[in-house]
């Protein structure tokens, strides 16, 4: 079958043991976009951070959560998360300050060091002369200047009695294509290449890695070596309009860089725009709030507790009767 939507496709080069991945989100992308209305930094930056889960929870066996999350104590953005479930359920949220990203300027384009705004939200849309900075960035600006001194964390959560692996790395000041091809460099000592394109509607990327064992019997490691050169070279003329485009399928786009070798494609992965939200887990995260703060949250109209899932927008009614049950 052939993949033109929505789809990760896992692949191998024969005669290598070099793995890789495909990934393109359309219309997931466009429904996370659409729901949140983030500025374009925003969304590069988290369309960047979607495509990067997506990439990374396939190279991985688990059954469960896995989650990427972006963060910056002190940056204009100070949290990206996007998460997908082993069944192909991705959701992402951006969480950053519209007060100091609205003021950003180009005098001052970090703005980290001030402490003293509170979130004065849509009132402080910049001053009248041009858009704020942080609306207007090359992809290399977008980390160092929204996202200073970060990190990159990724969970694996399977469940009740597991333990849940985690694993913390630094936020280099360049593109979160270049941290995550350095996060496989130092840390797994695997070779990686990365690339990731986002164009605003749609976004993907692809992935290769020289598994451990990448020279066998019948080749040396100088020839491994050699392989695996050759084979990113090729990769690294993939385009944007190649891989965001729905006119060619994931296999088409293989056959284009690939075509001199020999590509086995497993099943493609089914992804789609799903949150794990529901009244129940509402009511469980509030379980351990005090009494009084249960009370301060009821709205004084509807005398109940009204929650907006912050991934899917999806709005909940609670009676605080049902909080203080539990408790
Ligand atoms: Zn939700």
């Amino acid at each position: 079958m052939s993949n033109y939507q929505d789809f990760l496709l896992p692949f191998e080069i024969k005669g290598s043991a070099i793995r890789g991945r495909i990934v393109r989100l359309n219309h997931i992308w466009q429904d996370i976009k659409n729901r949140h209305n983030y500025p374009d930094s925003v969304n590069s930056l988290l369309s960047q951070t979607a495509v990067l889960t997506t990439l990374f929870s396939s190279l991985v066996q688990y059954d469960g959560i896995f989650t990427l999350q972006i963060l910056s104590e002190h940056g204009i953005v100070g949290t990206l998360v996007t998460d997908i479930t082993s069944a192909g359920d991705i959701r992402a949220v951006a969480r950053f300050d519209q007060s100091r990203f609205a003021n950003s300027s180009p005098k001052n384009p970090s703005e980290s060091t001030k402490e003293s705004h509170k979130e004065s939200h849509k009132e402080s849309t910049s001053e009248s002369n041009g858009k704020p900075i942080a609306e207007n960035l090359e992809n290399t600006d977008l980390i160092k200047t929204l996202m200073p001194n970060g990190q990159m964390v990724f969970t694996i959560d399977q469940g009740k009695h597991t333990d849940r692996y985690q694993t913390i790395t630094a936020l280099g000041e360049s593109t979160l294509e270049d941290s995550a091809t350095n996060y496989f460099k130092q840390s797994d000592q695997v070779e990686t290449f990365i690339k990731i394109f986002t164009n605003g509607n749609e976004c993907g990327g692809l992935i290769l890695q020289r598994m451990p064992d990448s020279w066998r019997d019948d080749i040396t490691e100088d020839q491994a070596d050699e392989k695996f050169a050759t084979i990113t070279t090729l990769a690294s003329t993939l385009k944007d309009d190649e891989i965001l485009s729905s006119k060619l399928s994931a296999e088409d786009i293989l056959y284009r860089l690939f075509n001199e070798f020999k590509i086995l494609t497993f099943d493609s992965q089914k992804l789609q725009d799903k949150c794990r939200c529901s009244k129940e887990k509402v009511i469980n995260s509030m379980s351990g709030f005090p009494q009084a703060e249960i009370l301060d949250l009821i709205d004084q109209t509807s005398k109940q507790i009204e929650v907006k899932c912050e991934f899917c927008s999806r709005e909940y009614k609670i009676d605080p009767k049902e909080i203080i049950k539990i408790n």
